[in-house]
């Protein structure tokens, strides 16, 4: 299987299952400070889907995502506010209230989208601060720190290989930074970034705060990924580490320095990233007020695994630009391909055949969901029998998530009816138009009713 690495800049091989069984892998996650939009719910599907595919593939997956709960100011540059005090304040409620509700918001919305949380080890910035205060005593004690009277910071001059995931310069990023980012005026460099942000100044007021070495405060944001991943996943070096493509610059380049700052060891093996969700050219964020969230999707009547289909169809190191109309047409195409599973009998997955071994290949190749969409409806226009195309279907759906057979569980069309829709699409494909009105007007008089897509057809209890 090949992934793409942003770091070497190429689609990279993995080692095999066989000689190599386990992946370690390390998603960035959410700040709870805010809703979850459609955005976020792309990005973290598509970790779902790679996911689903390495188990797909053979390999055993260990999967560890942090809360963040503390410490992600509105910069990235250290400048502004804690995102979760700011959130807290806007709302007039307090940061762990505001932590609890929008992390319940993040997986129940991860739940509706078929996201398998049962296997991801979920850890907490706020429960994790002393595996943070060991890596930062480490860096300390390599002389990679600096301390100020408002922070500890990371000095990136000490780490030669500052920049080596975007291909940035240090003296580029002098270049590039505001005056007015430099908050602290006895930051060294512009790149530096603070491991822990000592309680006082425009921090005086911050409700969490932790006992430290370097005094009463909380940690930076960029530390808890470093700290978490390793206590997680009990590896200095991981395998796959996933995130949006906003984190290559900042986050994931100030991840590594520390990281490797410490350990002296290679930090991730495949650095995994997700381009944007956007409307209108725009990537969707709070910020631009172009998002939405799924109470909208659920609100036209859209069901929510639409979006997981949608998503699919776009791979996921390409921008995607969101409107009705696709996500529209990705819900009929969805109960298209449902309503003809929705015919056979008790599916048993894992099967193995051409198709299997075709799905393979697509996802062998940096994940190409496309594709495998593409192969969903090749196999119901299949010469397959009803019962191999349901179970060929159901295996692929085992990394895709699209519930294809929930039509069969929840609405249990009779059998007389599918067979009327079944006659009826024959006749339609032999422009017998009389006799596919006849069935329709059958399928009708037995309560349902027959709707037709262009990837098929939908039978609903009227
Ligand atoms: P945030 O809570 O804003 O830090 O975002 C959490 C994760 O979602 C990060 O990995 C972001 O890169 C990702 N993300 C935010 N907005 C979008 C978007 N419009 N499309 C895809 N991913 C996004
Ligand atoms: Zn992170």
């Amino acid at each position: 299987m090949q992934l793409y690495d942003t770091l070497s800049r190429e689609k990279k091989e993995l080692p095999s299952p066989e000689t190599y069984p386990i992946i370690t892998f390390y998603a960035c996650g959410p700040t709870v400070y805010d809703d979850t939009h459609i955005g976020h719910m792309r990005r973290y599907m598509m970790d779902d889907v790679l996911k689903r595919s390495l188990k797909f593939m053979g390999y055993d997956v260990q999967h560890v995502m942090n809360i963040t709960d503390v410490g992600h100011l509105t910069g990235d540059d250290d400048s502004g506010e804690d995102k979760l005090e700011k959130g807290a304040k806007k709302q007039g409620k307090t940061v762990w209230d505001v932590a609890k509700e929008y992390e319940e918001q993040f997986w129940l919305t991860m739940k509706v989208l078929n996201v398998h949380k049962e296997d991801i080890t979920v850890l907490h910035a706020t429960k994790c601060i002393d595996d943070m205060i060991e890596i930062i005593k480490k860096l300390e004690a390599k002389g990679h720190t600096y301390q100020t009277d408002e922070a500890l910071y990371f000095d990136v001059t000490t780490f030669p290989d500052y920049g080596k995931l975007s291909g940035q310069k240090l003296e580029d990023k002098i270049q590039g930074a505001r005056d007015d980012v430099r908050i602290d005026t006895q930051k060294k460099h512009p790149a530096d970034f603070a491991l822990w942000f000592k309680r006082v100044g425009r921090f005086a007021d911050h409700t969490m705060h932790w006992e430290s070495p370097w005094g009463d405060g909380f940690p930076g944001w960029h530390i808890e990924c470093s700290a978490m991943s390793m206590k997680g996943l009990r590896a200095e070096t991981i395998d796959i580490h996933t995130g949006g493509i906003d984190h290559i610059p900042v986050h994931h380049e100030n991840e590594i320095a520390q990281s490797e700052g410490a350990t002296g060891k290679e930090f991730v093996k495949y650095w995994v990233h997700h381009a944007f969700l956007q409307v209108d050219g725009q990537k969707m964020s709070k910020s631009k007020q172009n998002f939405y969230s799924l109470k909208d999707i659920e609100a036209k009547g859209i069901d929510p695994l639409a979006l997981r289909y949608l998503f699919l169809q776009t791979h996921y190191r390409k921008p995607m630009n969101f409107t009705w109309e696709a996500v529209q047409s990705a819900d009929n195409s969805l109960k298209g391909l449902r309503a003809q599973l929705a015919h056979v009998n008790e599916s048993s997955t894992d099967v193995s055949n051409e198709y299997t071994k075709r799905a393979k290949e697509y996802l062998a190749d940096d994940l190409n969901t496309a594709q495998m969409v593409a192969l969903l409806h090749e196999v119901t226009k299949s010469n397959l029998d009803d019962q191999s195309k349901t179970d060929t279907i159901m295996t692929l759906d085992s990394v895709l998530g699209l519930d294809l057979d929930r039509a069969f569980v929840a609405e249990s069309i009779p059998d007389m009816v599918t067979k009327l829709a079944e006659k009826r699409k024959e006749a339609r494909k032999a422009n017998d138009f009389t006799a596919s009105d006849i069935l329709r007007d059958k399928i009708n008089a037995s309560g349902y009713e027959i709707e037709d897509h262009t990837s098929g057809y939908v039978i609903k209890k009227k």
